[in-house]
């Protein structure tokens, strides 16, 4: 039962990291691996010019031969969703640079062709946690509400993937009962699990036919799709029990990159500068949060978008799980060395 399940949260970030296999295009290159596992909690980087080795640990480190099922397990996501069942925020989140494997890691590899389904055994993080829930739930005995919401952060600005008609962009809004919340964001029902693959499925292709794609900055983007869960608490209809309500939230992060590195100039310079404020405002709050002496300290959630909806998950009432995505290729290992220091702090 969920009242003998898992201990709460006791750290609020897990990381685990995960390095791709090599690319058909690295390996035409003779691009060389920088990286190699030692045991199942250490990556070993190797200079490319010599030099010492140094060696980073983590919760779990997964090399390019681990399955997206393996990656699954390893990840834990079914303790999440049981504290999700019991009243939690959890929240998991891929960083890296763009290329490294985020979204590969949390809905799978792009599909084949128009309504094309990815196949089963190369399905993501996202796809394995809804079949699960939905087992979990049907089990469970207790009527459970699940709805989903599926929004995007481009430019400091949220956009509704699952909006009816063209997205306009939305307002996020703060109140005392629900805390940071997006005005008017579409929360739809389900009660299959294939209304909810459907849903999944139609946010990616919006995302992946929004103008800034079409633009080649998807990469700036950060996707953030929601599972409300809303449980009925025992003896059911207690009229004096209002039911559990848990969120379960999976955010496909913008690309890390430096902004240097993209040469932006002007417009580009302004989205350029908005992921960064994300991406640093979310690395400040989880610095701030991890160090004791600060916890009790205020928590700038409100320096952007993304951390102002990600709030609840960082900011007690549940368990943040972090994979940092990485190439294995010695070209790409200045950014890799940028998303392992970051990785590593947040732990
Ligand atoms: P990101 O979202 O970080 O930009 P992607 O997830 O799009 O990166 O991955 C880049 C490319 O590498 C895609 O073609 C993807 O299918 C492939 N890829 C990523 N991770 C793996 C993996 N573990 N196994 C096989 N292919 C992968
Ligand atoms: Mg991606």
């Amino acid at each position: 039962s969920l009242e003998q399940g898992p201990e709460g949260p006791e750290t609020p970030i897990q990381v685990v990291l995960r390095v791709r296999p090599m690319s058909a295009a690295e390996l035409r290159r003779g691009e060389q691996s920088a990286l190699h596992c030692s045991g199942t909690r250490t990556l070993q980087v190797s200079p490319p010019g010599g030099g010492p080795d140094v060696a980073f640990r983590f919760g779990a480190v997964l090399d390019g031969a681990r399955t997206q099922e393996d990656v699954f397990r390893a990840c834990g996501v079914r303790r999440l969703g049981e504290l999700a069942l019991r009243g939690f925020s959890c929240t998991v989140f891929t960083f890296g640079q763009t290329g490294s494997g985020k979204t590969y890691t949390l809905t799978g590899p792009p599909p084949q062709g128009e309504g094309v389904p990815v196949p089963p055994n190369l399905t993501g993080i996202i796809q394995r946690t809804f079949i699960w829930l939905l087992d979990r739930v049907q089990h469970l005995g207790a009527p459970v509400t699940l709805r989903a919401s599926y929004l995007e952060i481009y430019n400091e600005q949220v956009r509704d993937l699952l909006s009816v008609g063209s997205p306009r962009p939305l307002p996020v809004r703060w109140n005392k009962t629900r805390g940071f919340y997006v005005e008017q964001l579409r929360v739809v029902e389900f009660g299959s699990l294939g209304a909810l693959m459907d849903l999944l499925q139609m946010g990616l292709t919006r995302r992946r036919s929004s103008a800034h794609t079409l633009n080649q900055a998807s990469s700036r983007s950060h996707a953030l799709l929601t599972l409300y869960i809303s449980r009925q608490t025992m003896p059911p209809g207690d009229p004096g029990e209002p039911p559990v309500a848990g969120k379960l939230c999976f955010v496909d992060l913008a690309g890390s990159e430096k902004v240097a590195a993209t040469g932006s100039r002007g417009e580009l310079m302004l989205e350029a500068n908005s992921i960064n404020r994300s991406l640093l405002a979310l690395g400040h709050c989880i610095s701030l949060l991890l160090d004791p002496q600060r916890k009790q300290s205020h928590i700038p959630f409100r320096d952007s978008k993304l951390t102002k909806l990600l709030a609840d998950s960082l900011g007690g009432r549940g368990v943040t799980l972090m994979v940092a995505c990485v190439s294995p290729s010695a070209q790409c290992l200045p950014e890799t060395l940028s998303t392992l220091r970051y990785a590593s702090r947040a732990q």
